[in-house]
């Protein structure tokens, strides 16, 4: 993980520099090898790391560890249409956000959620979106801010909806899933794209913007859909859009680079707290 002799690439003017240089020599950046970590994060964010692939599987082996927490529920359910859909049991013991967590003043369950999804179609419409939408807004903005944006506009979405749960008889309804994060990517593509104007942009823009259309439209005829989540999403994925560059614009700093991992350490500290909450409060 460290490298504390030799020589790197500034992160900021890619020129052959010591890893123990105080500042670059050439652009002035200061502390170009971060003490030593610095080459490690390079290659992390430089294509070592396929965050795409990374999410999709997080999804995927967290959806059928929700099934096999609570294997009865989800092979044998009283609605024939919820065959292979995890409990709400076993959903709250990874980190469903909203519901008993709101109750329970779990709030890290807001980065938790994310990953989690309630059925088959749930999941195979939100990785697909995810392998697609998230290739191209990695692409766009870099591997670091487009975790920043999918990270923080799927919390924003859980945040809103909590909010204004709060003020409903019932409480904030429990919830989970990729969309508000998804819903993120395409407003900062959109807002992104608007932002440059190029041609190729508004074509890429009016795509999206009617993907966003569609999909809200969508989230209203289904019963279920969290669309404040989907709101709150989009919100914060555009405004994200509207403050950060592209990569083509400008590469990722180390202060973005690190801005990712602290997001990411964070999202692995709410499933560990998720995991001991959940085992007070539901037994082993
Ligand atoms: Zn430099």
């Amino acid at each position: 993980m460290r490298q504390s002799t030799g020589s790197m690439l500034c992160p900021n003017c890619r020129k052959l520099i010591s890893v123990d240089e105080p500042r670059c020599p050439y652009c002035g950046t200061m502390r170009p090898g971060l003490w030593g970590f610095g080459p490690w994060l390079s290659s992390l964010f430089g294509g070592k790391l396929d965050l795409v692939v990374i999410l999709m599987g997080t999804c995927v082996l967290l959806f059928a560890f929700s099934i096999a927490l609570d294997p009865a529920a989800a092979l044998r359910p009283a609605n024939p249409l919820d065959i292979l859909s995890p409990s709400s049991r076993a959903l709250y013991r990874l980190g469903m956000t909203g519901g008993w967590a709101s109750a329970a003043g779990a709030w890290w369950t807001i980065l938790t959620a994310i990953y989690l999804h309630g059925g088959p179609l749930h999941i195979l419409f939100n990785v697909m979106w995810i392998r697609d939408l998230g290739r191209a807004a990695e692409d766009v903005f870099g591997p670091a801010r487009f975790f920043v944006v999918w990270t923080a506009a799927g919390a924003g979405g859980f945040v809103l909806s909590n909010l204004v749960g709060m003020y409903s008889a019932d409480g904030p309804s429990p919830t989970i899933g990729a969309s508000g994060s998804i819903f993120g990517l395409l407003g900062a593509m959109i807002a992104h794209s608007r932002r440059r104007r190029s041609t190729l942009g508004s074509g890429v823009s009016r795509q999206m913007i009617q993907w966003a259309v569609l999909l809200f439209i969508f989230g209203f005829m289904m019963r279920g859909v969290n669309n404040l989540a989907h709101l709150g999403g989009f919100a914060t994925g555009f405004l994200f859009g509207r403050m950060l560059p592209g990569a083509a614009e400008r590469r990722e700093g180390r202060t973005m680079q690190i801005t990712a991992i602290l997001l990411v350490t964070a999202t692995l500290v709410a499933f560990v707290l998720t995991i001991i909450r959940g085992s007070i409060a539901f037994g082993r």
